[in-house]
Order: structure tokens, then C-alpha cells, then sequence
């Protein structure tokens, strides 16, 4: 019941309005039978895509991969008459006509797609828990493909032949990681031996559909068993690799500690678990980020949890000046929850978080003295310059120098 759902049920009416058959399709259906809040509604449909665009208009619909045969269905505009004609913002609908796939020959798309029944359409999914259909007119829902059984007893199987079914689509594979760690599924054996059987051609698929994929296990609170079932399937020899030797207890107890992790407090968890020096893991992690094609901030903010959590997890005896700069580090809110995850005595990181609470002027003061002050007290610039305000401003941090004219009688003396 929520506003993309009603937006969906919106469009089925329509559908079957004009004569055609229209269904609530995949992951939406699973999910609302777990009790989970869809994350998107499809719609699936016998109308061909330019049915749906007729009977939509042009001006409301967007032909994404019509080669697919998927419209984009975008809200209705609001009330103009209030003189807000913007539309509400939503993204569009996805409507897709059921089809029957093809050929597989480069182990990741058809090689063209006939439209077809429900059926048909069932059978070309991945998954018998992402193969049911939801009429909502009939409040009835469609299962060609057994997937309530498994629903049931929360099996991942695919439809059809394993062994055929991954050789088609060898992102299957990954897609299967990532369901059974959000929903917590077991895989069923046939699935299993399958996936062990092609685990090496998961190469075939490109680095950033794998990193997409990743990104969702890790982003999981249940991200360990996908970590584990990724080396179980041995799909990680070509994923990642190192996972292979990580400490899996260890890791376990970490993430139960991160409660909801980030990608970015996720990735740089399992990076300080896997490599006992912050060297390794930053190799480590630069070679993920060339292949899952991390973005630069994604990649900074890994990269600064790695550097820090080991100074958060001993600072609980630092001076100030050593800290402060660590905690107004712009990754400091990914750094924190890593540096929990990974202390076993957490006092230096409850030192940190209480720091981090200090008002602005006392967590990152005005400096006391800048190189401009020097020059207007005739002094020459230099790299001296650089070491003495430096000095300045460990000094400040520490309590040690209090005003500017403290600061400028201390830089008199060292002249
Ligand atoms: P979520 O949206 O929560 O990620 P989902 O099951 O909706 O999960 P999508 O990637 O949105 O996943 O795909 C929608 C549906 O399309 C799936 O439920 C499945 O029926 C089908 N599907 C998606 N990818 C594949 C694939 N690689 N092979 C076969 N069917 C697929
Ligand atoms: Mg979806």
C-alpha cells in the first residue's frame, strides 16, 4: 500500500480497461508474500509495447529497453489548477510485455525476445521466487513455476534446468548471492552444484554489474553468509579473491557490530579483517576499485577508514592535537562505526565519538596565527613558516598558546 504500489495497481486498471491482461510481476510479488515493502513495482502485460503506449499517450510514457520490450509508465501530473504542474516526482513504472527469451549466446542478454503468455514469461525468469505474477483484479496470484512452495520453505531454485539456466545468464549466479543474503534463503542443492559447476565463467560478466551486485550483499546486515556462500560457490576466485582466507568468526562478530552497514563501512571491515596491515588492504581495495568501478568517494572514504580505525582504536591517551585532525576528516562518519566494528577494548572510540560531539569552534578552532600574520610582522616567508605554524597549531590544540599575541611572542623567540 504504498504510493508506487497504488501507482501500479493504477496502471494494471487501465491495462485491463482497455482489453488487455495486466499483472503485479517478480520481485514485488515475493516480496509482499515475505512481508517486506517492495522495492519497485512491475507491471507485466500481454499489450505489445506500443499497446502501452497508446494507451498511456506518448507524453506519459518513456521507451526504455524497448529492444525488451519494457515502457515506462510516469505518474499521472498533479491538480494544475492549483498552479503546481510539476508531476510528483516519481519515477515511472516499468511495463513489460511478457515475452519468451531467445537464444543466449554471449552469457548475459538474448539474442532477441518474442513476447508470449504469462507462462512463457514466468519461465524466462531467473528464480521460482521471482516468477510469480499478482493479478490484482482477481486478488489472485499466478504461480507457473512452483514458487510458493519455495517461498514456503525458503529455497532459492531456479526455474527450469540449473545447469542451463546459468549458462545463459552468468549473473544469475551473483543474483542468487545477493537473494540469499537480503532474504535469507537457503539454496536449494541442484541450484547449488550448478552454481559450483560455473562458478568460473562469472568472468564473463563485467566488473560493474559484479560491484552492483556486491554492493548489495555488502550493504546487508546479513552480508557474512553472502561473503561465505560467494567462497562456498567458489565464485570468488574471480569476485575476490583473498576472501578465501579471511577469519570468518572474526568477521561475523564485526558486522553484528556495524548493525547496518554502509558499502563503504562494509568494504573497509571486511578489508581490515582480511589484511592485518592497512598496506595490503589498500592494495587490496584498489584493485576492487578499478574492477567494480568504485566512485572517488566511495573509494576516499574505504580508504580513510582503513588509515584511521587503527589510530580511533589507541587514541585513548592521545593528545588532542593528534586527534582533532582525524576526527574533522571528511570521512570521519564512516571511519567511527568501522573503528567500533574492529576494537576489542573500545574505549579510544567512545573517547573519539565523545570528542567528535564538541561544538565547532572547540573541535576545529580558528587558527591562532597564519602565514599572513607573519608577513605583517615583516617576517620573511620561508619553509620555516610552514613548521612554525605547525608548531602554532599543535601547541593551540593543546592548550599550551591561548591568544594571537601568545602565539606571535612564541614565534619572536625562535627568531
Ligand atoms: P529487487 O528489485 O528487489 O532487486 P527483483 O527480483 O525485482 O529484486 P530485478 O533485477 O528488479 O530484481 O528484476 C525484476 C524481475 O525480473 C526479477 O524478479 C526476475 O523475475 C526477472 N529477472 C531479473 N533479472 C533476471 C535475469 N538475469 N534472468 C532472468 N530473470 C531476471
Ligand atoms: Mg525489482
Amino acid at each position: 500500500e504504498t504510493p508506487a504500489g497504488r501507482e501500479a495497481i493504477r496502471i494494471i486498471d487501465r491495462l485491463r480497461h482497455a482489453g488487455f491482461i495486466a499483472v503485479l510481476a517478480g520481485g514485488c510479488v515475493r516480496d509482499a508474500l515475505l512481508g517486506r515493502t517492495p522495492k519497485d513495482f512491475d507491471v507485466a502485460t500481454d499489450a505489445t509495447p506500443d499497446s502501452v503506449q497508446q494507451v498511456f499517450g506518448r507524453r506519459q510514457t518513456v521507451a526504455f529497453g524497448a529492444s525488451f520490450g519494457v515502457i515506462g509508465v510516469l505518474p499521472p501530473k498533479r491538480d494544475t489548477r492549483s498552479g503546481d504542474n510539476h508531476d510528483t516526482g516519481g519515477a515511472p513504472t516499468e511495463v513489460a510485455t511478457f515475452r519468451a527469451d531467445g537464444n543466449y549466446s554471449d552469457g548475459r542478454r538474448p539474442d532477441h525476445v518474442t513476447y508470449g503468455t504469462a507462462e512463457a514469461d514466468a519461465a524466462r525468469r531467473d528464480f521460482t521466487i521471482n516468477g510469480l505474477f499478482y493479478d490484482p483484479a482477481a486478488k489472485e496470484i499466478l504461480d507457473y513455476v512452483d514458487g510458493i512452495t519455495d517461498l514456503k520453505s525458503m529455497h532459492l531454485r531456479t526455474i527450469g534446468n540449473a545447469h542451463r539456466r546459468f549458462d545463459e545468464d552468468k549473473l544469475r549466479m551473483l543474483r542468487a548471492v545477493r537473494f540469499v543474503t537480503t532474504l535469507g534463503l537457503s539454496v536449494e542443492a541442484s541450484t547449488m552444484s550448478a552454481i559450483v559447476a560455473h562458478a568460473d565463467s562469472i568472468s564473463l560478466v563485467s566488473g560493474e554489474r559484479i560491484g552492483a551486485e556486491m554492493r548489495r550483499v555488502i550493504t546487508h546486515p546479513n552480508a557474512v553468509r553472502g561473503l561465505r556462500l560467494l567462497v562456498e560457490t567458489g565464485l570468488h576466485s574471480h569476485v575476490w579473491p583473498q576472501l578465501e582466507k579471511i577469519a570468518w568468526p572474526e568477521l561475523r562478530t564485526r558486522f553484528k557490530r556495524l548493525t547496518n552497514p554502509s558499502f563503504e563501512t562494509g568494504m573497509a571491515t571486511t578489508l581490515l579483517t582480511l589484511h592485518r596491515c592497512s598496506k595490503d588492504a589498500l592494495q587490496n581495495l584498489k584493485g576492487l576499485t578499478k574492477r567494480w568501478k568504485l566512485s572517488t568517494a566511495e573509494q576516499r572514504a574505504i580508504t580513510a577508514a582503513i588509515r584511521l580505525t587503527p589510530q580511533i582504536i589507541d587514541c585513548r591517551d592521545a593528545a588532542w592535537s593528534s586527534l582533532q585532525p582525524i576526527l574533522i576528516d571528511r570521512d570521519i562518519d564512516v571511519v567511527l562505526p568501522v573503528a567500533g566494528a574492529l576494537a576489542e577494548d573500545d574505549s579510544g572510540v567512545r573517547r573519539a565519538i565523545m570528542e567528535r560531539q564538541r561544538d565547532p569552534s572547540s573541535l576545529d578552532p580558528h587558527p591562532l596565527l597564519t602565514g599572513d600574520d607573519l608577513i605583517a610582522e615583516g617576517m620573511t616567508p620561508g619553509p620555516h613558516f610552514r613548521d612554525w605554524l605547525t608548531q602554532i597549531r599543535r601547541m593551540q590544540l593543546d592548550d599550551e598558546l591561548h591568544t594571537q599575541d601568545e602565539a606571535m611572542s612564541w614565534v619572536r623567540r625562535q627568531t
